[in-house]
Parts: structure tokens; C-alpha cells; sequence
């Protein structure tokens, strides 16, 4: 039995002031039975681990770096997320592949660091709107978890999440219907089971891209949607939370 996980990628926005507001506002309310994580800017990741502990919910960076340490100006190490406190780490959002030319082999390196440094990446995938209409979903959502099984192998994702995110859903109030995503997580959870029928079961598949308290019921009911990553609605906590209780 997978648990629910709401993860909330709080992207660049915020102040010190709203964070700090955001986060309080979370821990207050009802969360239901759902786990959840908060991934912050970096430079509020300190702050709001200190904020987080004991309450169980989880801390999530929104990238970590490819390479140990070194001449990297603006990167930021996995040893360095682990010292901050992360539990997870967001790699390959489309953001980051779209506007910052992120190939998959890099997402892929970055996976592999994650996962080297005890850190849970959450690894995301989808389709844009002309792969789609061109039919090509899986062969682009298969292909982006090719990579990172090249580069980590499938153990890894014994612990990793993976995040269905079709781009064209992401930021736009579009959604995918609760059977389109389903369709592709089931096909995702297929394609792991093909290597490892136990790793396959247990991997928790979230589904992002406008994802809010009037939608969230009906795609986490879906048998293969394991919960979800979530931009705009999560930088409300009563919206935040309600999805959560959705689940
Ligand atoms: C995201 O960016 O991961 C996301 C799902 O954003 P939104 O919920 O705003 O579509």
C-alpha cells in the first residue's frame, strides 16, 4: 500500500515575511493522512527545516547539482541539501529542461547525486502539448526514465518518487483528466515492473500540472496516482491542505 505524498514546489516566489506565514499556516491545519513536503527557494531552506522539525512534514529542495562540489557558480551541492536538512529533491522539472536546457543525461546526473547523498529525488516527466497531439506521451515519458535507470539503475528507485507532469497542464489551469493521467502512471509503473515487479509497486507516482483542492479528489482516486507536486495551489495552506485532505 503506497502512501499519499502532497509535495509543494514553491518555485521563486515568496518573501522571508510570506514563507514564514505559508509555513506556519500548514503546520496549523488539518493535513488528513497525507504526507507532506514543502520545497522552498534555497536560500530558505535553512530557515524552514529549523521551522519543520518534528512535525513530520518533509522538506524538498527544487534541484540539486549534478557534481560534488567545485567551480559551479549558483549551484548547489547534494551534500549541502542533506546538511540543510532535504529529504527530497526536485530533478528534471520541465522549467529546468525548458528554459535552462537541461538534457536528460544531465537530469539524469543530477538523479544519480540525489540518490548517492541519501536524498529522495522526485524525478519529473511529461510530454508538451505537440508531443501529445503527436501521440508520442509515452515514448517521451519513457524515454526521460530511460536515462535516469542508465545512470542510477532501477534499486534507485526504491527511493525516488516520480512526478507525471505534462507540460502543458503545468502553471496553465489546464488538467489532465483524471483517465489521462492514470493511463500514463499506469504505463509508467508498467515499465518499472518490467525490471523489478517490487520496486515498481512500492514507487510513489505523483501527478503535477494545475493540480487544486477542486481537482485533487478525483485524480488521487486514480489506483496508480500516488499524490501530487503542485505549484500555484501550493502557496495558499488552506488550498495546500485541502488537496491534502482530498487524498
Ligand atoms: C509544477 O510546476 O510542478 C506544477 C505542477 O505547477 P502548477 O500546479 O502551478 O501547475
Amino acid at each position: 500500500m503506497r502512501n499519499t505524498l502532497i509535495a509543494g514546489n514553491w518555485k521563486m516566489n515568496g518573501s522571508l515575511e510570506s514563507v514564514t506565514a505559508l509555513v506556519d499556516g500548514i503546520k496549523a491545519g488539518d493535513r488528513g493522512n497525507a504526507e507532506l513536503a514543502v520545497c522552498p527557494p534555497s536560500v530558505y531552506l535553512m530557515k524552514i527545516g529549523g521551522m519543520l522539525a518534528d512535525t513530520g512534514i518533509a522538506l524538498g529542495a527544487q534541484n540539486v547539482c549534478q557534481h560534488e562540489s567545485g567551480a559551479y557558480t549558483g549551484e548547489i551541492a547534494a551534500s549541502m541539501l542533506k546538511e540543510a536538512g532535504c529529504r527530497y529533491a526536485i530533478v528534471g522539472h520541465s522549467e529546468r529542461r525548458s528554459i535552462y536546457g537541461e538534457s536528460d543525461e544531465m537530469v539524469a546526473a543530477r538523479f544519480q547525486m540525489a540518490i548517492e547523498n541519501n536524498i529522495e529525488p522526485i524525478l519529473c516527466i511529461g510530454e508538451t502539448l505537440e508531443e501529445r497531439q503527436q501521440d508520442k506521451t509515452i515514448d517521451v515519458v519513457y524515454r526521460q526514465i530511460d536515462a535516469a535507470l542508465a545512470a542510477s539503475g532501477i534499486e534507485a528507485f526504491a527511493k525516488s518518487v516520480i512526478a507525471y507532469e505534462p507540460v502543458w497542464a503545468i502553471g496553465t489551469g489546464q488538467v489532465a483528466t483524471p483517465e489521462q493521467a492514470q493511463a500514463v502512471h499506469a504505463s509508467i509503473r508498467q515499465k518499472l515492473a518490467a525490471l523489478n515487479a517490487d520496486i515498481a509497486d512500492q514507487v510513489q507516482i505523483l501527478y503535477g500540472g494545475s493540480m487544486n483542492p477542486g481537482n485533487a479528489a478525483d485524480l488521487l482516486s486514480q489506483p496508480d496516482i500516488d499524490g501530487g507536486l503542485i505549484g500555484g495551489a501550493s502557496l495558499k495552506a488552506d488550498d495546500f491542505l485541502a488537496i491534502a485532505q482530498a487524498a
